[in-house]
């Protein structure tokens, strides 16, 4: 593209942003849309972000995303909230507003719609959850908003599934989330469940780790999603698929984030053509 007096920037900022992705996806979308933007990734230093989302917005910056590790700290930086980041309590979407920008929270959406386009359904369900850290308390809130009937939350330390299981099932008006240590899975009733795998086990270079190893749980998995997508096929994934599970990684989430904030920034909508190209090029960027 070609940069001029009009061009609009949006951008991304954490610690560290050397090996994001959203870039492709951004200024992809640009391209296939004809929009006059383009997406940076901005590294922002700790205790920096307050100075950051100011001088973002004195700069006329359109939108921002924000990563690991300023979801929560952002917050107080804002003008405004959408409610459902307020409750998830972290924010990874800023848009422009007058004096300032609103949060919003589009990786919880951005799992549901990369769960929706394999055909996988929350309503009604029985669902597996490891791990209880920022992305599986987004988890929790999304099980309860689309009406799982229930969700075991399984976590290393049972205090944190506990509370993230006190908040939703609070917000929630009904005992959603059930909390457990993960080495007590066995009590789960036997059935073939989706299973969201949301610990950061397994993530790239450890490739080989999986928070759960051992095939009693896996024969109770008919479906497993992982929201890694790095490495493409985590071992989760392996023992889900090689108990005769369907399993699928996170690339989609990332990719159905990433969507929802440009739609929320230029206020459109992206076709599904647009999306699976959008796909393909960070599928090559993967090796796939
Ligand atoms: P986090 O807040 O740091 O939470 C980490 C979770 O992993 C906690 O439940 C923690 O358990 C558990 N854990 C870490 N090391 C463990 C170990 N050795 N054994 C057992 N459990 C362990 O991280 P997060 O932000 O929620 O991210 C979690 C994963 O989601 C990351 O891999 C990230 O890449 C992925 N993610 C993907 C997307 C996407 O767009 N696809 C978006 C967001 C996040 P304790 O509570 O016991 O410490």
């Amino acid at each position: 593209m070609e940069i001029n007096g009009r061009t609009r920037t949006c951008g991304l900022i954490g610690n560290p942003v050397e090996h994001t992705l959203s870039p492709m996806i951004h200024n992809t979308l640009a391209g296939r849309l004809g929009h006059d933007l383009v997406y940076v990734p901005f590294p922002v230093a700790g205790g920096s972000v307050e100075e950051a989302v100011a001088g973002a917005h004195a700069l006329g910056i359109l939108g921002l995303n924000v990563t690991v590790p300023y979801k929560s700290e952002v917050i107080p930086y804002l003008r405004e909230i959408d409610p459902l980041a307020r409750d998830i309590g972290a924010v990874n979407t800023l848009v422009r507003c007058v004096g300032g920008y609103k949060g919003y929270n589009t990786d919880m959406e951005g799992l549901y719609r990369a769960m929706r386009s394999e055909g996988i359904e929350l309503d009604g369900q029985s669902v597996i959850l490891l791990g209880a850290g920022g992305a599986a308390r987004a988890v929790a809130y999304l099980c309860a908003v689309k009406g799982a009937d229930r969700v075991w939350m399984l976590n290393r330390t049972l205090e944190k599934a506990q509370a993230v299981a006190d908040e939703v099932n609070g917000r929630a008006g009904r005992n959603v989330i059930c909390p457990m240590r993960t080495e007590e899975y066995a009590a789960i009733p036997d059935g073939r469940y989706l299973a969201i795998q949301g610990t950061s086990v397994g993530l790239a270079p450890r490739t080989q780790d999986a928070v759960i190893a051992e095939n009693a749980f896996y024969e109770k998995i008919g479906t497993g999603f992982d929201l890694i997508y790095n490495p493409w096929e985590t071992r989760f994934m392996q023992l889900v698929r090689a108990h005769g599970g369907r399993a699928y990684n996170g690339m989609k989430m990332l990719l159905y984030q990433g969507i929802i904030a440009y739609e929320l920034w230029n206020d459109t909508r992206v076709s599904e053509e647009d999306a699976q190209a959008v796909y393909d090029r960070l599928a090559r960027a993967a090796g796939r």
